[in-house]
């Protein structure tokens, strides 16, 4: 069969390449289905790419990232690289990849595991079932914003500038991604912004409204402050869908959505672009973790968030969404029923290693094709 799909790993550093490897297990099994095949590259990201090229990305490396269907990413960084110059550091190569592939929202799901509804900071019975959908506006707002940096004032003292800006064009593009994916999941999104002090997020608000009048009529479209929406996170977390917000206020609720979960190994990322006139979707996937250096080397690393982001990757570049159901089900009996790396070990459980886990979702997984 000739590949009809084509992908990049770039596992990167310290556990990157230990849980990319248990991923690629993965993408054997959904080839040796029959239903995809794959034409796999791979390269060096981060400290791996300094030390072989003195970058931590090449331009050939980005170039083959645009080229590809879709892009698995590890994770990068770790002390080796502590002194590197700033402009070359591991994760100025994820910087460069994100930005040049232009992937502008990012999707965090935060989903809670049955077997592992005990990890989560909240009371069981507030997280079961829990499954959110957060979609973080990520290469605009204050984080790039202009004016930025730090003036002295003529008496001396000096002051600290950022600037939140949003336009419609940006507040279009990461809504209508946000309504689609509500329309497979439960149809509701809450748009999050400070429209109360914040004339940035009035237009949100009011770009979002129309947005939602215009060609989402179908789905439900609530807003809420993004201090209440804390507040409500961590009080009655399940009664969100998808929530759709800017940079600033995305990369602090993600967080806090993904603490609910329990566990750093569990969490999946993917980050998309707009759909060229080919029907090209631009899409980055990786887990929320990084490269975990006190436990790389050891056979400690929990491989499933880099295996839940190749289920999404499944699911929105190759749309794939029986394979991508079936990694994620994969997963939960692997969770309920067999040992677990150190990361979630459970009392009266096996403690088991990396490929080991790997080897228990492999069966699973065998065990439905
Ligand atoms: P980290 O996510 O690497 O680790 C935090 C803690 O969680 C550590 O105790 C680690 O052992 C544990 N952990 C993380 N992933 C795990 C997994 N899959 N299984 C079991 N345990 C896991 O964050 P950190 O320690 O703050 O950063 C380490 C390095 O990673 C730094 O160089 C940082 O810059 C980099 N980093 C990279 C990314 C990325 O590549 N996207 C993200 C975050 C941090």
């Amino acid at each position: 069969m000739t590949a009809n799909k084509t992908l990049l790993l770039l596992p990167g550093d310290g556990i990157g390449p230990e849980v990319m490897a248990q991923a690629r297990r993965v993408l054997d099994w959904v080839q040796s289905s029959g239903r995809a095949s794959f034409q796999i590259f791979e390269d060096h990201a981060g400290g791996a790419a300094i030390d072989a090229y003195g970058v931590p990305v090449t331009d050939a490396t980005v170039a083959k990232a645009k080229e590809v269907d879709a892009v698995l990413f590890g994770s990068v960084g770790g002390p080796k690289w502590d002194s590197v110059p700033f402009e070359i550091r591991p994760e100025a190569g994820l910087l460069r990849l994100r930005s040049e592939l232009q992937v502008f929202a990012n999707l965090r799901p935060a989903k809670v595991f049955d077997a592992l509804v005990e990890s989560s900071s909240l009371k069981p019975e507030l997280v079961r079932g829990l499954d959110i959908m957060i979609v973080r506006e990520c290469i605009g707002g204050i984080y790039f914003g202009e004016p930025r940096g730090i003036e002295t004032l003529p008496d001396g003292s000096q002051r600290g500038i950022n600037t939140e800006v949003y336009t419609t064009h940006e507040i279009q593009r990461v809504g209508r991604v946000a309504f689609e994916l509500a329309r497979k999941r439960q149809n509701r999104v809450c748009s999050v912004e400070k429209a109360n002090v914040m004339e940035s997020g009035l237009l949100w608000r009011q770009v979002m409204t129309a947005l939602q009048a215009a060609e989402f009529p179908d789905v439900a479209l609530s807003h809420m402050y993004a201090d209440n929406c804390a507040m409500q996170l961590a009080k009655n977390p399940r009664q969100f869908d998808v929530i759709v917000t800017g940079n600033l206020f995305g990369d602090i609720l993600s967080d806090l959505a993904a603490m609910l979960t329990g566990s750093l190994g569990l969490l999946p990322s993917a980050t998309l672009g707009a759909r060229d006139a080919n029907g090209r979707l631009p899409g980055f996937y990786e887990p929320i973790h990084g490269s975990a250096p006190d436990i790389a080397g050891q056979a400690k690393a929990n491989p499933m968030a880099q295996i839940l982001s190749l289920a999404l990757l499944l699911r929105y570049s190759f749309d794939m969404e029986e394979d991508a159901a079936a990694i994620e089900a994969a997963v939960e009996r692997v969770l309920a029923k067999a040992g677990r790396t150190p990361d979630i070990a459970a009392p009266g459980r096996a403690v088991i290693t990396t490929a080991e886990m790997g080897d228990a979702l492999i069966a699973e997984l065998a065990a439905i094709k």
